[in-house]
């Protein structure tokens, strides 16, 4: 496995690959790879047209300043690199990409990308400015690899749907190939951030997953105005002392629209919490109902 670090490198090495007719598959993170990362990786390889051996895959890690709000944990985020470069190494990557914010964001660095709608609401409210960092990011890091398709998480729905829009609107030529949300066996979840939560604030945060399905099952028992549910859903997540709820919203899947009444095939339910006292964490989950 090829480990760049800089970004012109990093460019050239996919410009060389293209011209001898590979095809490169995408897989960008923030690194603390778990098995919800690695679960892209095997995505990016099974695409229908991903030749092995012709083909190659580049992964990313990169802590993103630009996404981070002020008070947000940018600097205990956690980095363990050398565990993640063996995970890569494992799984098949090609090329990782590791850039530094100083070579991303030169001092003379001022462009930022910028969407209205699909930006409001949900964590766009609770998090000013992430999707901002998350747009501009994700278009450099896409001029810098030159992939063919990139695979991004269902687990980050709003951030999906901001990158699908982006890619529409700007005509950028890289297939978004969703990926859906893998879950330890107990049914949170995979996250980087839940290195954070104590044994006792881990327990609680199973009725995150568990509010989901309840809702899951309130729509099979033929309840389609959503009003209704969430209040079901509000009392089982503070039956746990030490979770605040953010959001918990249903929206069209499509356009992140907020919906009032069931749509078969359409609405998604999202739901953001904090968790515990000190440093409370802040965990997002969703399920298609
Ligand atoms: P992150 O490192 O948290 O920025 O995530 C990098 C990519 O992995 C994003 O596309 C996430 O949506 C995706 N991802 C993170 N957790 C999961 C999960 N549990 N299941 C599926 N994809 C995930």
């Amino acid at each position: 496995m090829q480990i760049i670090l800089n970004p012109d490198n990093m460019q050239t090495l996919s410009l060389g690959w293209r011209r001898e007719g590979r095809q490169i598959a995408f897989v960008p993170t923030m690194g603390a790879l778990h098995g919800g990362h690695m679960s892209l990786i095997s995505h990016a390889k099974s695409h229908p047209s991903f030749k092995a051996g012709r083909d190659k895959i580049v992964a990313s890690i990169f802590v993103n300043p630009l996404q981070f709000g002020a008070g947000e944990d940018l600097t205990r985020y956690p980095r363990p690199i050398e565990a993640d470069k063996a995970k890569c190494d494992a799984a098949g990557v090609d090329c990782l990409f590791l850039p530094t914010p100083d070579t991303l964001y030169p001092p003379h660095f001022q462009t930022t990308v910028h969407l209205s709608r699909v930006t409001q609401g949900l964590c766009g409210d609770s998090r000013p400015g992430h999707f901002d960092g998350v747009s501009t990011v994700v278009l450099k890091l896409f001029n810098i690899v030159q992939p063919h398709w990139a695979c991004f998480g269902e687990k980050d729905f709003q951030q999906l749907a901001v990158i699908r829009r982006m890619v529409a609107d700007l005509a950028i030529p890289v297939e978004i190939i969703p990926c859906p949300i893998v879950r330890d066996p107990d049914g949170l979840a995979m996250s980087s951030r839940n290195v954070y939560l104590s044994a006792d604030s881990r327990q609680q945060a199973l009725a995150l997953p568990r509010a989901l399905q309840e809702a899951q099952a309130q729509i099979r028992a033929g309840i389609i105005d959503l009003a209704t549910i969430k209040p079901a859903i509000e009392t089982h997540l503070l039956s746990q002392p030490d979770i605040t709820i953010d959001y918990i919203e249903f929206v069209d899947r499509h356009t992140l629209t907020p919906l009032s009444v069931y749509q078969s095939g359409t609405t998604q339910l999202l739901i953001a919490i904090k968790i515990g006292r000190d440093k409370p964490v802040r965990l997002i989950d969703n399920v298609a109902l």
